[in-house]
């Protein structure tokens, strides 16, 4: 068993692990940080794009509200790749209290968060596609974030620092000595190799997870799950974030993000931190909610529908300890096990925002250094991280790529044409990852493949062949990545099976199912990679399910 020694093991590879170990690094920790997937595949991934300027939370939780506009500003300072100035607006109806703006500009004014009081017509002179019988807005500084774009680059930006990261490494034991954690035990969950890595202090970023991760330990870390669905619509309908102007509640939010345009979200008490459940009534909720503020955008063309699950946490003393929902803060914690378990080496940061990510890592990394006797203080919000050298790692737009395309920038043919992402882009995404496994999902990620309006109903079955050529993996690995992979994207277009987005799914089930035959395949465990040709594990019907 492979045995590694570092001052930090980082547990959990999203933005809030990402940040901290970044942050780390820069302090000289030499750093670890373990992924059980890939990175910003929890709820950094499965989140709704907001940059907040706190507007959200001005009345209820002003502690909230504050960390995100000073966050927000250091955000747009060090990480402008990642982020789309897009502006913010607080939208009032006349179905809204009427007392509550002035609540809110209140409470904004205390939080130090700048608004600007819009009429209507100004208003929709700059969203045209805002509803007629608005009563009150206020301009902010939201913005929109592509969290895969900034995780990705802390943890890059962590290696310049010396540090380093394990994908697809799940942390299935931490070892104790006594009273202190002294490492843990990973497992490569791609291979099954286990390895032990020895650490002076493991940071436990596991966002949902952090109560599993914990008890590892031994310890009680309980935190309230509560789940939210999203719905992404083909075009941007808006290029301003639009909030409802009122107390917070379910579909207030419109997010243009990339190419599309994110509507959301629910908040549903859930009992499992990898819930990724849509219901009906989410969708319908949603949809009518967005109505209100940019009436006929429930008609419009839904591409896909995702969830993802808040991790809520707030300590007993806190005397909240009945608050459900909405009614919980969404400020965040850092644990010291020293001082609240009497247990040395584990720190747990659990709760927040991803607008708040940075800062998370700065505080949760300085009581680490305090168990480490380091006393070095954080410096991530002075200097801007590194651009990411490729292009296909930049935040952009659809026409973006199409200017490209047009100047001849882009070459090769397309093989994603809702994205507009090519052969050329495709196998240099492939070849930055050398000789690691890479997945088509890694690829969508990296390059938004597969994420327009046909949902992968083109693209994949073309990048899976490429990816079988560039890796020389065997027929039957490149069915079952192809397989996971369609069955993965029509999970979220399945609550939204209607119009367009329902002859596009008949049209992909003739291409996959009919077509391609995937529902005939299955695979044999035991027959994967025994050279003993490459289909012949491949039989029944239990591998795709469309
Ligand atoms: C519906 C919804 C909408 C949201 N919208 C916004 C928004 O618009 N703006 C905003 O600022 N915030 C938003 N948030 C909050 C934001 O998404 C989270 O605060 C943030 O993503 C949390 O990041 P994290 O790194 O703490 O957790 P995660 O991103 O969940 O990362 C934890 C990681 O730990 C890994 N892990 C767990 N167990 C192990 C193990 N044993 N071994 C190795 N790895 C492990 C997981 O795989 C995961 O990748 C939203 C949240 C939800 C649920």
């Amino acid at each position: 068993m492979a045995t590694t020694a570092v001052d930090v093991l980082v547990i959990g590879g999203g933005a809030t692990g990402a940040a901290a170990a970044y942050d780390l690094a820069r302090r000289g920790v030499r750093v670890l940080l373990a992924e059980q997937r890939d990175l910003s595949t929890g709820t950094s991934g499965r989140y709704h794009g907001l940059l907040h300027s706190g507007g959200r939370y001005a009345v209820r939780d002003p502690e909230t509200a504050r960390e995100c506009i000073l966050e927000n500003r250091v955000l747009r300072r060090i990480a402008p790749f990642a982020i789309e100035d897009t502006g913010g607006l607080f939208v009032a109806t006349a179905l809204d209290p009427p007392d509550f703006p002035q609540q809110w500009v209140t409470g904004c004014a205390e939080a130090g968060i700048p608004t600007e009081k819009l009429t209507p017509g100004q208003a929709r002179e700059h969203e045209p596609t805002l509803a007629t019988d608005i009563t009150a807005v206020y301009r902010v500084p939201d913005g929109s974030c592509d969290s895969f774009d900034l995780v990705h680059v802390f943890v890059n930006a962590m290696r310049l620092f010396g540090g380093d990261a394990l994908i697809y490494h799940r942390v299935r034991a931490l070892l104790r000595e006594g009273d202190a954690v002294v490492g843990a035990e990973l497992e490569d969950t791609r291979t099954g190799e286990v390895r032990t890595v020895h650490a002076a202090c493991v940071l436990n970023a596991a966002g949902p997870w952090a109560g599993v991760v914990a008890g590892l330990a031994g310890l009680d870390v309980r935190i309230r799950f509560d789940r939210g669905a999203m719905i992404a619509m083909n075009t941007r309908w808006v290029n301003t974030v639009v909030n409802r102007l009122r107390p917070a509640a379910d579909g207030d939010i419109l997010v243009p993000v990339g190419t599309v345009c994110v509507l959301g979200t629910t908040s549903v008490h859930t009992d499992r931190p990898d819930d990724n459940t849509i219901e009906n009534w989410e969708v319908n909720k949603i949809l009518a909610e967005a109505d209100a503020v940019v009436p006929g955008i429930r008609a419009g063309r839904a591409l896909r529908a995702w969830s993802g699950v808040r991790p809520l946490y707030e300590p007993p003393e806190a005397g909240h300890d009945d608050a459900v929902g909405r009614a919980v803060k969404r400020t965040f914690s850092v644990i010291d096990h020293v001082e609240r378990d009497d247990v040395r080496g584990l720190v747990t940061v659990v709760g927040g925002k991803l607008t708040t990510c940075r800062l998370m890592g700065e505080q949760a990394a300085d009581v680490v250094c305090a168990q480490l006797d380091m006393d070095k203080p954080g410096t991530t919000a002075d200097e801007a991280l590194p651009v990411p050298a490729a292009p296909s790692r930049r935040y952009h737009q659809l026409d973006h790529r199409l200017r490209q395309l047009e100047h001849g920038e882009l070459a090769g043919e397309l093989i994603c044409e809702c994205e507009m992402v090519t052969r050329r882009q495709l196998e240099d995404a492939i070849a930055a990852y050398g000789d690691q496994p890479v997945q088509l999902d890694d690829l969508r990620r990296d390059l938004r493949l597969g994420m327009g309006p046909c949902q992968a109903g083109f693209c994949s079955y073309r990048a899976a062949g490429i990816l079988q050529q560039m890796h020389g993996t065997s027929g039957q690995e490149a069915v079952r990545a192809l397989a996971d992979f369609v069955n993965e994207r029509f999970r979220g277009v399945q609550p939204l099976l209607w119009g367009h987005g329902l002859r596009q799914f008949y049209l992909d089930e003739v291409i996959y199912r009919r077509t391609l035959g995937l529902d005939k395949l299955s695979w044999d465990a035991d027959a994967e990679g025994d050279g003993a040709g490459d289909d012949a594990g491949i039989e029944g019907a239990d591998g795709f399910t469309l």
